[in-house]
């Protein structure tokens, strides 16, 4: 009996790995297609200059409208396209869409924004990827000041002098680099220093507990400082209420990401927001001369 159990259990164990196999050849398969049908979209989410109130950049983030599934979030997907060799096509269409979109706004007369697009090591690796960056900007006529690109930690770890000739090399095209998803991989603050990114983007882990976790305000206050005596600016990702918006002006973070002012938002409705010139509420308690 307990043999007959066990090769049960065996048959449900891999009843349960085969449809697994399954969905994932299937969302292997979805995904082929999805690029060709046009099923990609982005949304963008504002980021505000925590001085003034002001929308003063948008990210771009993928999302995947599913025939049947509906709007589905990179979490769900991207893993997959990084495994199965996808990234860099997708990346590409990611950043040619985000730049046609941003030189569209400006054609439009909106207030003019920056736009952040993020990068994935696979894409970053890529031999060409400087003139991939450099063709997009050309062929949507963006100038290069208008666009950030949004790196992570693990780029950095890994071949240090190959990723930093590339970095210079998009810096001298005349974009921005970020460095996305901070405080969550290895890297120091001092060993930035070899890095010609222009700030940080602190990950809304730290920002969660910065106004209720002694050790989190701590952490964010730190990484601000010494940002900002290295001559990086700082974002601040993932604020969602008033007491974490208070803690990172009284640090004199130079701007801010989150569901507090906005979820990411379909164009239309991000362009709604600019038209109407929308700002933060920010108290007037804080010396405005000391944001740098
Ligand atoms: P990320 O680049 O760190 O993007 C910020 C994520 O935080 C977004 O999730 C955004 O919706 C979420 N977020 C923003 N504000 C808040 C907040 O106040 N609270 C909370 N809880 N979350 C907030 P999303 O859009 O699901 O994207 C997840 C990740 O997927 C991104 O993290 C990025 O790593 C990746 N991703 C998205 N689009 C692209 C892309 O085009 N290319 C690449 N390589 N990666 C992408
Ligand atoms: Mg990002
Ligand atoms: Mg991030
Ligand atoms: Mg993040």
């Amino acid at each position: 009996a307990e043999r007959a159990a066990q090769e049960g259990g065996l048959r449900y164990y891999s009843a349960d790995l085969e449809k697994g196999l399954e969905q994932r050849l299937q969302l292997e398969a979805d995904l082929h297609r999805a690029l060709e049908r046009e099923e990609f979209e982005l949304f963008f989410q504002p980021q505000l200059n925590l001085k003034t109130g002001a929308i003063v950049g948008v990210e771009a983030l993928l999302r995947w409208r599913h025939p049947e599934k509906g709007l589905v979030g990179p979490a769900q997907f991207i893993p997959m396209m990084e495994e199965c060799g996808m990234m860099p096509a997708v990346g590409e269409w990611v950043l040619r869409t985000a730049c046609a979109k941003a030189r569209g706004w400006q054609d439009a007369g909106l207030p003019q924004v920056q736009i952040a697009v993020n990068m994935s090591v696979q894409q970053f690796r890529l031999s060409g990827i400087v003139n991939v960056v450099k063709r997009a900007l050309q062929d949507t006529g963006l100038a290069p000041e208008w666009l950030e690109l949004e790196l992570t930690e693990s780029l950095i770890l890994e071949n240090a002098d190959r990723i930093i000739q590339v970095m210079h090399d998009l810096k001298a095209l005349g974009v921005s680099l970020s460095l996305d998803d901070f405080g969550t991989g290895y890297s120091s603050l001092a060993y930035l220093q070899r890095f010609p990114i222009d700030r940080i983007k602190i990950d809304k882990s730290f920002i969660r507990d910065v106004a209720i976790k002694t050790e989190s305000a701590a952490l964010v206050r730190a990484i601000v400082a010494m940002a900002h005596s290295l001559g990086l600016s700082t974002i601040a990702e993932g604020v969602e209420n008033d007491s974490q918006l208070g803690y990172l002006r009284k640090q004199f973070c130079h701007e801010m990401q989150g569901f507090l002012f906005s979820r990411p938002l379909p164009e239309n409705e991000l362009l709604q927001l600019l038209r109407d010139d929308r700002k933060l509420d920010l108290e007037e308690d804080i010396d405005a001369a000391r944001f740098t």
